[in-house]
């Protein structure tokens, strides 16, 4: 993301943050910004925008950006800032809130689709390992 300000803004996309709220079941308006969620997260380094700052644009409705953010695919779903947040918010849970908004607006269309595998592979691979490739790619 080339802007990182950010802003309150009037016409604020509140659809969007009730949507985020209702698939991932949190309370974004929660969050005091304290910062320990990105503080700890081990993907950090690697984000374009940190997980409190991913929380605070939720908060402020900034679908696009977020949903064009490279973090939401850089998050391992470690949990490390859910054990972190002192107000108890499940950040790895809205963030895959948002992978899952991306991938139903057909914003990713590279993941792995199941029926291009064989039976007999299909067979053989741990269910974790083709539900996990079908949500979302790391790499
Ligand atoms: S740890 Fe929790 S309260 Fe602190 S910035 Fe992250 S989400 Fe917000
Ligand atoms: S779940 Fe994602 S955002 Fe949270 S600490 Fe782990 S990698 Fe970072």
């Amino acid at each position: 993301m080339n802007d990182t300000t950010l802003r309150f803004l009037p016409g604020k996309n509140n659809a969007f943050t009730a949507k985020v709220e209702k698939i991932s079941g949190q309370k974004l308006l929660a969050c005091y910004q304290c910062g320990k969620c990105s503080a700890g997260c081990p993907m950090a380094a690697y984000m374009d925008i940190l997980p409190n700052q991913i929380v605070r644009m939720a908060q402020l409705g900034m679908e696009k950006q977020l949903l064009a953010s490279r973090s939401i695919w850089t998050c391992v779903s470690c949990l490390t800032c859910n054990s972190r947040c002192p107000k108890d918010i499940k950040i790895a849970e809205v963030i895959e809130s948002l992978r899952e908004t991306a991938l139903r607006n057909g914003l990713r269309n590279d993941r792995l689709n199941i029926w291009e595998i064989s039976p007999e592979v299909r067979a053989d691979l741990p269910p974790i390992a083709t539900i996990s490739a079908m949500r979302k790619l790391t790499s």
